[in-house]
């Protein structure tokens, strides 16, 4: 089937150096048409505890492949869907390819792999937003507790009491609640004490900066305790190298995501990870027997 041709009208963002001008298309038109026509789907990397070398969750993320412009990065994609009012569109579609996704696993065998899926602000805001996880999960015949939502800071920047109402009814059904980058913005410590959580994800830059400075080493330690001591779990993110990682752990953090074990990856690559993986698993196995 040919692909049809697209018009395109250019949205330019630029500027913002956090956020290099791209040019975004009209999305109203194109990123329905990217989501029937498969471009948009999700990359899951796994969430290690290094204690037991398990994978205990995937993260997924989006990913938009553009027969024009090629990948575009969520960074540039999540925020102008925002701007654009069409995250709904976008967010029920990642809901829907997840939680299959994660059913799979566990008719695979994987049965221990939850699944945390990213909300976006105004997702959140969402009245709807309960009521459309709940659907998708009896669609898809996931059940609730292995499913894992992240949310990050600015999600609780207009109405705290309603994004909380939220957060709890989604909780009560076994549904875990993250909160995403942690330690980077300025009220993070009052969400900690505001918001119904199961765990945090403690931001990339305290793993890029672990190994040098014994000041993020004391921070991240401090964290580690007081997590234990309120039954938090805790995820140290963008682990690099060795060496980060077995600071975070010497620091108490034992649950870690990033290149250093895994990149994210399309579902079909991990399922050759997983298998790779397995099968480590079982030689280390052999080995403590012998
Ligand atoms: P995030 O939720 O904090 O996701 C982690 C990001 O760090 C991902 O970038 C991941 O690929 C990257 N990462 C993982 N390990 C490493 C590492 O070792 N080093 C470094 N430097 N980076 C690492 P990605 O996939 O580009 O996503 C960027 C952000 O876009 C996400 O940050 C999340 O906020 C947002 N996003 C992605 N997918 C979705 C989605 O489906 N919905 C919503 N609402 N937001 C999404
Ligand atoms: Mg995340
Ligand atoms: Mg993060
Ligand atoms: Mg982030």
């Amino acid at each position: 089937v040919a692909k049809e041709k697209r018009e395109s009208c250019f949205v330019f963002y630029g500027e913002i150096k956090s956020r290099p001008m791209t040019r975004l298309l009209n999305l109203k038109h194109e990123l329905p048409l990217a989501i029937q026509q498969q471009e948009i789907m999700l990359h899951y990397q796994p969430i290690i505890d290094v204690q037991t070398g398990r994978v205990v969750m995937m993260e997924a993320l989006a990913r938009w492949y553009h027969p024009d412009h090629g990948y575009i990065s969520p960074l540039q994609f999540i925020p102008a869907v925002e701007e654009n009012g069409m995250m709904g569109v976008l967010g029920e579609h990642v809901l829907q390819l997840a939680c299959r996704q994660a059913k799979a696993w566990m008719d695979d065998g994987h049965a221990a792999v939850k699944i945390s899926i990213n909300l976006s602000k105004s997702q959140l805001a969402h009245e709807a937003i309960a009521d459309l996880i709940e659907h998708t999960l009896a669609e898809t015949g996931l059940s609730a507790s292995m499913l894992n939502i992240e949310v990050t800071e600015e999600a609780f920047a207009q109405d705290l009491d309603q994004v909380v109402a939220t957060l709890r009814r989604l909780r009560a059904q076994g549904i875990g609640i993250w909160l995403d980058d942690f330690g980077t913005g300025y009220s993070s410590l009052h969400l900690l004490d505001m918001l119904p959580i199961d765990g945090f994800k403690l931001d990339r830059d305290f793993a890029r900066r672990i190994s040098a400075e014994s000041r993020s080493f004391a921070i991240v330690n401090h964290m580690t305790n007081l997590a234990a001591e309120q039954g938090w779990q805790m995820i140290g993110e963008g682990v690099e190298d060795e060496e980060a990682g077995l600071r975070l752990t010497e620091a108490g953090c034992h649950l870690q995501q990033g290149y250093h074990y895994a990149k994210p990856m399309s579902a079909d690559q991990l399922k050759a990870w997983l298998a790779e993986q397995q099968g480590k698993a079982k030689e280390g196995d052999a080995d403590e027997t012998n």
